[in-house]
């Protein structure tokens, strides 16, 4: 019924025009909104990058819009300064000139334009053709509060001396000075980055902000960041659960046979690791890491994804013949299908640098977890995970004794056991939000009517 009135609302299918910023951790989530949005009557089309374009076929309800991005040839395995502001005026003029087309020529009715936070750039093209626009939020409110704060006093903060790495960060708890939420150069954040941050946390002239969080999670933190921005905020996750769409939104092909071996494997027993898209560690990590979880005498599936280990291709860093050592006890692959792998009733720990997907898709599949956190939100998320929601333990160090210890404390120890308990918990929590008087599905029927209400 409640459905249905929507559709009505939206009969004439107003056009959810969606610009995504073009690494996984951030495509997957709009996408998932893209599907939302979809369902609820809405036509979606993707403006996004030629770069890490999306698999069309995974998406046939969409309709996509290639853009040139003018970043052929440069090396994007990492994202820095400079092709993050070259992107941004890259493509403001094919979203320009798309957008007006869209309008003039085809005569569509543009509801709005939902952009990631990262392509701040669709602020003056929006102002220009006097369209109303939405950020989406892809990391948590923790996160996004964090760094609001360092950047209203930034001299409260930087630069720190070694000896407060583990001082409380002031107003910032359970933070610490070694939690910095931006990348830290000899104690202090340089101002680019700072600089940087500040339009990635501007709204411009956004009518609205969409988050892929739930208000029982991050409530009180949501109405401190509204404050800032004083627009209405929807707060409508977890994404990948509220999307009516499971197609993969995955970049990298995922190697399912993973999901066989998993099969065979008893309940809880393994452990998968994976630490997202985009980290990289060396080769001496990569190392203690193997001889870690060889040692740990536990089961696991090790997402080695190519190119994540600094100066090699693969695992050719890999002690010779270690595959054979762990023989049927442990599994490496380059890429994996996480969602399917975090539900199989054989896992039951998740060695993990923490990015905001991963920790909802974690908490979603009710796996407590052992942080490794790297760059970006991951330590904020990690001292979360650790201090707040006690769902996680941190790796202290990365020496392979640590990560024995770590593991088995994680897999056999009563302490493991107790935040097993907590996450089944935090799970329900997360499940009643999505219920039909839920705060993820009531702030999602508000979003709708939000959107359509929109003066076009
Ligand atoms: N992922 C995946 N297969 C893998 C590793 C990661 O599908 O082998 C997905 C994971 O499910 C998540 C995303 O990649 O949705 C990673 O996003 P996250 O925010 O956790 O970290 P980021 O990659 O942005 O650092």
């Amino acid at each position: 019924m409640e459905i249905q009135e929507r559709k009505m609302k939206v009969e004439k299918r107003q056009s959810v025009v969606l610009v995504p910023y073009p690494f996984q951790g951030h495509l997957t989530p709009m996408l998932q909104l893209g599907s939302i949005l979809h369902s609820q009557g809405f036509s979606v089309v993707v403006a996004h990058t030629e770069f890490n374009a999306p698999d069309y076929s995974n998406h046939p309800e969409f309709v996509f819009h290639s853009m040139n991005d003018g970043l052929q040839g440069r090396d994007m395995s990492m994202p820095s300064l400079e092709n993050m502001y070259d992107l941004n005026e890259n493509c403001k003029a094919p979203l320009k000139n798309y957008l007006v087309r869209m309008m003039v020529e085809d005569g569509d009715e543009l509801a709005c334009i939902v952009y990631d936070n990262v392509m701040f750039f669709v602020d003056d093209i929006v102002t220009q053709l006097r369209l109303p626009s939405i950020v989406l939020r892809t990391f948590s409110a923790t996160y996004l509060h964090s760094m609001l704060t360092i950047l209203q006093q930034p001299e409260k903060y930087l630069p720190f001396e070694d000896s407060q790495l583990l001082d409380p960060l002031p107003e910032l708890h359970p933070l610490r000075f070694k939690d910095v939420p931006f990348p830290v150069i000899d104690n202090t954040v340089p101002e680019p980055i700072l600089e940087f941050c500040r339009a990635m946390s501007d709204i411009g002239s956004s009518v609205a902000t969409i988050w892929n969080t739930m208000e029982d999670l991050e409530n009180s933190l949501l109405l401190r960041v509204q404050e800032h921005y004083k627009v209405p905020f929807f707060p409508i996750g977890p994404l990948h659960k509220m999307a009516p769409s499971t197609s993969s939104t995955s970049l990298l092909e995922e190697d399912d046979s993973c999901i066989e071996w998993l099969d065979r494997q008893a309940p809880n027993s393994v452990l998968y690791v994976s630490l997202g898209s985009l980290v990289k560690i060396d080769d001496k990590e990569l190392i203690e890491t193997a001889w870690g979880l060889a040692n740990s005498e536990q089961p696991f599936l090790w997402v080695v994804r190519p190119g994540s280990v600094s100066g090699f291709q693969w695992t050719e860093a890999l002690p010779e013949g270690f595959e054979k050592t762990i023989g049927e006890r442990g599994r490496i692959v380059k890429w994996a299908p996480q969602k399917q792998v975090l539900a199989h009733p054989a896992v039951g720990g998740f060695f993990t640098h923490c990015g905001w997907n991963s920790t909802l898709e974690s908490i979603c599949e009710e796996v407590p977890v052992i942080c490794r956190p790297i760059l970006a939100d991951q330590p904020v998320n990690a001292r979360y995970l650790s201090q707040i929601y006690k769902i996680g333990l941190v790796l202290e160090a990365t020496e392979r004794s640590v990560i024995e210890k770590t593991v088995r404390k994680l897999m056999l120890n009563e302490e493991g056991k107790e935040m097993k308990k907590r996450v089944v918990d935090m799970k329900q929590q997360i499940v009643a939000g999505m219920q039909i008087d839920g705060s993820s599905h009531k702030n999602l029927n508000d979003l709708v009517h939000f959107i359509s209400s929109l003066p076009s």
